[in-house]
């Protein structure tokens, strides 16, 4: 019998690792991706030029023996670097273990390498070529080359979507299955910018930081760049009363406004101007499905599944371990309804908790970090964290420097997060904290996690 023909849409970040973990497994993989070949063309830019890459993520990278080679090309981010508008900045590490870090890597480059390795698995990746129809009942679907309108209708067993937030995949299964789409756009958009590096070469700010300006109701963030920039991007509500991009409608108008809000940032970007009119303006959405497959013949992943804000810098993370998970129960599981069922129902929770804190994390980088309450519920995070290690494990830690399900870290954080609060009320300092009632509770209410959450196995 010849191993099925899977058909995986959209050649990003998720479908060309999908592609990677399936062809070694000998499955016939056929990967369609409606852009060019950015490894001929160069990276064209669009959204988000670098992401966070998290331990959760990095060790799908490393499972699939690509670990090395991202971290090669990835700058360690080892806390915040908070930029307020007066006075100076300051570093809040994201732990006490140096170890505990997130990664910036250039989104390009890791898909070029992602590419790579699905094409020396065996998989066949067809550039310029976009999913338009589907049949479902003679499993066919219709891909149309985006250079001179061709269109080809091909047989497959499986469709594997991997086509991000506008998914075509998604659309032609919504005649067929209940997938009952919740968009919730965020009021709020985005617009990215440069920081050149030193004119010798070398980083205008810290190097190895996440940087924020945090503004109340609206933010500057950078991630670092190997080659000595930084991706700015500035997060602020389309419209309304604060400022906001409508109001927005010239490069001078932006000056102005940074020189207002971000005086420091706009220093530290010669061709400010250049780059306020060369990128556009994007928007940002929450995707919610009742379900992600269509019995055995259609699977969604990644953003085409559970589109999020990119406040906790988990969409590609979260992603990859999507992929991993659908390729274990693949596996495990002789009939392919079931392996798609059981990926929804293991991953479904834990993408819609993500997808929560979120949106909660937004909030707590625009306004908390610069608030004198929230740092010391934060100094008390972690001193906590250093007194019960394993137990009390902030939850930007258990999201980021552990494998814990999404869901769990949820819970666990909400719980952890009303002790903080409870613990620091009336007080403005870590001594004033009765420790030992702390303690106490802790012991008494927080089972230990476990170390580290290991994939089941096969
Ligand atoms: C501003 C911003 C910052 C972010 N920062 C982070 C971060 O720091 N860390 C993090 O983990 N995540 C981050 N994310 C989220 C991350 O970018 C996404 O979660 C991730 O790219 C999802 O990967 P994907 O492969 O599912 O989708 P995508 O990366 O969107 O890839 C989809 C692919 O499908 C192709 N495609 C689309 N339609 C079709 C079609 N009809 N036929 C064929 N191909 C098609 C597209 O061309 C694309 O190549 C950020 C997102 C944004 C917007």
């Amino acid at each position: 019998m010849s191993p099925p023909r899977h058909l995986i849409i959209g050649g990003g970040l998720a479908g060309a690792l999908l592609a990677v973990l399936l062809a070694r497994r000998g499955h016939r993989v056929d990967v369609f991706e409606r852009r060019a070949d950015q490894r001929v063309r160069g990276y064209e830019g669009g959204r988000s030029i670098n992401l966070a890459l998290a331990r959760r993520g990095l060790a799908v990278l490393q499972d699939a023996g690509l670990g090395e080679a991202v971290l090669q090309r990835a700058v360690p981010m080892r806390g915040r670097q908070v930029h307020p508008l007066d006075g100076e900045p300051s570093f809040l590490p994201y732990s006490r273990n140096d170890a505990e870090c997130i990664w910036s890597v250039h989104r390009g480059r890791l898909n070029h390498l992602l590419l790579d390795a699905a094409e020396a698995a065996g998989a066949r990746v067809h550039f310029h070529h976009r999913l338009g129809l589907v049949d479902f009942d003679a499993r066919r679907a219709e891909i149309i080359d985006e250079r001179d309108r061709r269109v080809r209708w091909i047989d497959f067993d499986a469709l594997l979507g991997a086509d991000g937030a506008g998914s075509a995949l998604r659309n032609a299964m919504q005649g067929h299955a209940d997938l009952h789409p919740e968009i919730a756009p965020l009021d709020h958009g985005y617009k990215e910018l440069e920081i050149p590096p030193l004119p010798g070469g070398g980083f205008r700010i810290e190097r190895e930081a996440l940087h924020i300006w945090p503004r109340g109701g609206y933010m500057l963030i950078a991630l670092p760049n190997t080659e000595g920039t930084f991706t700015v991007t500035l997060f602020l509500p389309h419209k309304g009363r604060m400022p906001n991009f409508e109001d927005i409608e010239t490069a001078a108008q932006a000056r102005a406004f940074f020189q207002q809000a971000f005086p420091d940032a706009l220093a530290l970007m010669p061709a400010f101007e250049e780059g306020w009119i060369g990128h556009p303006t994007s928007s940002l959405a929450t995707l919610r499905l009742r379900h992600w497959h269509l019995d055995h013949r259609a699977v969604l992943v990644g953003d085409a599944a559970h589109a999020m804000v990119p406040f906790h810098g988990q969409g590609m993370n979260c992603a990859f371990e999507d992929v991993a998970a659908l390729d274990r129960l693949l596996v495990a599981h002789d009939d392919r309804a079931e392996a798609f069922a059981a990926f929804e129902a293991e991953r479904k929770p834990n993408a819609e908790a993500i997808q929560t804190m979120a949106l909660e994390n937004y909030v707590e980088m625009r306004t908390s970090v610069d608030d004198a309450q929230w740092r010391l519920q934060r100094a008390l995070e972690l001193c906590l964290a250093e007194r019960h290690p394993g137990r009390f494990v902030p939850r930007y830690s258990m999201v980021s420097f552990t494998r814990t399900p999404y869901a769990l870290a949820f819970e666990r954080g909400q719980w952890q997060r009303a002790l903080l609060v409870d613990a620091t009320r009336g007080i403005d300092d870590l001594a004033q904290v009765d420790l030992a009632t702390v303690d106490a509770r802790i012991i008494a209410e927080l089972a230990p996690l476990a170390a580290e959450s290991p994939e089941p196995p096969l």
